[in-house]
């Protein structure tokens, strides 16, 4: 069997990963990260992308508070170009408590954050989509952040240190030497190959799915899986983040992002067994719209996109608490102190926007086991993409024969790397998906530079897909040009086209209804007439959607 020699193995390529294989490689610490999936698969690609001022969590949850906002400044400037500096609002719709508001100003005070009250007005100025209706508002410096960029861009720098990441490679059991963890057994999921890591280290950084790497070396790790779902539409309805000003509860955000706005989120304990099949339920919709509706009303006469869910990895610390309840702090779990079993480290907890701080501790732990005494750099260090700026307008002058807007776009999702993606060939100009603006010399970059092996690696890496048409009208094209950079072969890419269109209608359908459900019966016609993609029996096109009134 094929043998990796490293000094640490990384279990999980969501951002607290990809963030330990970053910190690792600034600290000459030589890492291998595997993935069962593809990066950002995970709960990092299935949340808000909220960069957390902290303030949702001021008034319950200090210490997480005090994480955050310290976090989100130094986010704002090593990943500038996967954040938007939004700010976000705090509103007291009628029949909340006012006095909300009061303890959030003080809650802010105690932790650091600045959160000032602003006059309706002004609010409504701000954002004048908002409900006249409300009564109080509050500014505070939330911000928004892509969870896709974020992961990759970390995984980049690492592997431009000389670490490696390897996708659709699970790790399927610990190598055990005595009283240590020596090292993983893997599978490459896309070729069947077998082969070992041995390293000195094994870290877990598997999320929610962090208990069943534990169960690999009989320990048992309490978690508590609560399942979020949240609600894409259509367009970019509000500019800063809206979050009601009330304790935390379903239904309460609205956060704005690339081309659209996401309606966040419901919280229900699930079977830990159901982290694979996750389901937004009809009423889960209807509880975000109907919510939703209350803080920005036309939202209602908007296109829902799609909808998904994610698991927050939660330690069960706590019986009986609900998942809004258990505190976000990040834990790290040394093995040894706690089990007597030396090599492993478990890190748990945490959000999207403390990764970073996760994985500083995580890579502490590590060099101090390894006897390596360098310090973090990760605080500092601007990632791919976010090193210093370069005027825009200067940029678009480089691409003679390209849009400014695409120029903008491709600037927008790879920062200052937008050179190596647009340069070289005209033939990187040519569009493959109109709804985001994605190129072909953004594909070839998402292939050769970013590590995408199929069309779903794809739309992580590029938004391929991810606009009205939802692939429909762009997979194909892309799928083509991955044959042709010699990505995939003939065979592969219709069987891979298949999966994207599959993986993509479960988020679209539990909201088809109206326009979104003209537009997918146009689809399925037209990959069933061109390619013979249909399920063959006609029982795709019955699907039933629920009965809504259709604005
Ligand atoms: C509904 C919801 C909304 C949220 N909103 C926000 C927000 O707005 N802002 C914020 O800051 N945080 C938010 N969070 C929290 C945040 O998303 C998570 O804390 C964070 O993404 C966890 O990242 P992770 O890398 O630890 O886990 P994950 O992203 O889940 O990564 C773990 C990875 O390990 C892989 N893996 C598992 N087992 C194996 C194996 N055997 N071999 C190889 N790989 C394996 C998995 O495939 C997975 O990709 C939200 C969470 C939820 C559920």
């Amino acid at each position: 069997m094929k043998t990796i020699e490293t000094q640490v193995a990384i279990i999980g390529g969501g951002v607290t990963g990809a963030g330990t294989l970053r910190d690792l490689a600034l600290r000459g610490i030589p890492a291998v990260l595997v993935e069962k999936g593809d990066l950002a698969s995970g709960t990092s690609g299935r949340n808000h992308g909220l960069l957390h001022s902290g303030s949702r969590y001021a008034v319950g949850d200090p210490e997480s508070a005090r994480e955050c906002i310290a976090e989100s400044r130094v986010l704002k400037v090593i990943a500038r170009h996967t954040v938007e500096d939004t700010g976000g609002l705090f509103v007291t719709l009628p029949g909340d408590d006012p006095g909300y508001a009061d303890r959030l100003i003080r809650a802010g005070r105690d932790t650091g954050i600045e959160i000032e009250e602003i006059p309706v007005s002004k609010a409504l100025r701000m954002e004048p989509h908002l409900n006249p209706a409300i009564t109080r508002a509050l500014l505070a410096p939330d911000a928004t952040i892509d969870p896709f960029r974020l992961t990759m861009a970390n995984v980049l720098s690492a592997v431009e240190h000389g670490q490696q990441a390897l996708t659709h490679v699970e790790a399927t059991s610990l190598i055990r030497e005595g009283d240590r963890v020596a090292g993983i057994l893997c599978r490459d999921r896309k070729t069947g190959e077998r082969f070992a890591i041995r390293s000195r280290m094994v870290v877990n950084a598997a999320g929610i799915w962090g208990r069943r790497v534990c169960q690999m070396a009989n320990l048992d790790l309490a978690m508590h899986p609560s399942k979020g779902s949240m609600l894409i539409i259509d367009y970019r309805v509000n500019r800063v983040v809206i979050n009601r000003s009330r304790p935390a509860s379903d239904g309460d955000i609205i956060v704005p992002g690339d081309t659209v706005s996401l309606l966040g989120t419901t919280s229900r304990t699930v079977d830990y067994d159901a982290i694979d099949d996750l389901r937004v339920d009809d009423d889960e919709i209807d509880v975000l719209l109907k919510d939703a509706e209350n803080l920005i009303p036309r939202i209602s006469r908007t296109r829902a996109l799609r909808a998904y869910a994610g698991v927050r990895p939660l330690l069960a610390a706590s019986e009986g608490k609900d998942g809004r309840e258990i505190s976000r702090g990040l834990v790290l779990i040394d093995h040894e102190t706690r089990d007597g079993l030396a090599g492993l480290v478990t890190m748990a907890g945490g959000k999207l926007t403390t990764y970073r701080l996760m994985a500083e501790k995580l890579a502490d732990y590590v060099a101090e086991r390894l006897g390596v005494n360098r310090p973090c750099e990760t605080r500092q260090a601007p990632l791919p993409g976010s090193e210093k700026p370069v005027p825009i307008r200067r940029t678009s002058k480089k691409f003679t024969g390209v849009s400014e807007s695409v120029v903008g776009s491709t600037h927008y999702r790879h920062g200052e790397r937008v050179h190596q993606v647009l340069g070289g060939e005209k033939a990187n100009f040519a569009l493959v998906c109109e709804c985001e603006m994605v190129t072909a010399g953004e594909v070839r970059y998402a292939i050769k530079t970013l590590g995408a092996r199929d069309l779903i690696d794809l739309r992580r890496r590029t938004r391929l897909g991810m606009g009205p048409c939802q692939g429909g009208l762009c997979a194909y094209r892309a799928a083509g040009l991955m044959e042709e950079l010699g990505a995939v072969d003939a065979d592969t890419a219709l069987t891979m086209l298949a999966e994207f269109l599959e993986e993509r209608y479960k988020g679209v359908r539990p909201v088809l209804w109206g326009d979104g459900m003209r537009e997918m019966e146009f689809i399925y016609w037209l990959y069933e007439g061109l390619f013979g993609l249909g399920a063959g029996d006609g029982s795709q096109t019955e699907t039933q959607a629920p009965e809504r009134d259709v604005p």
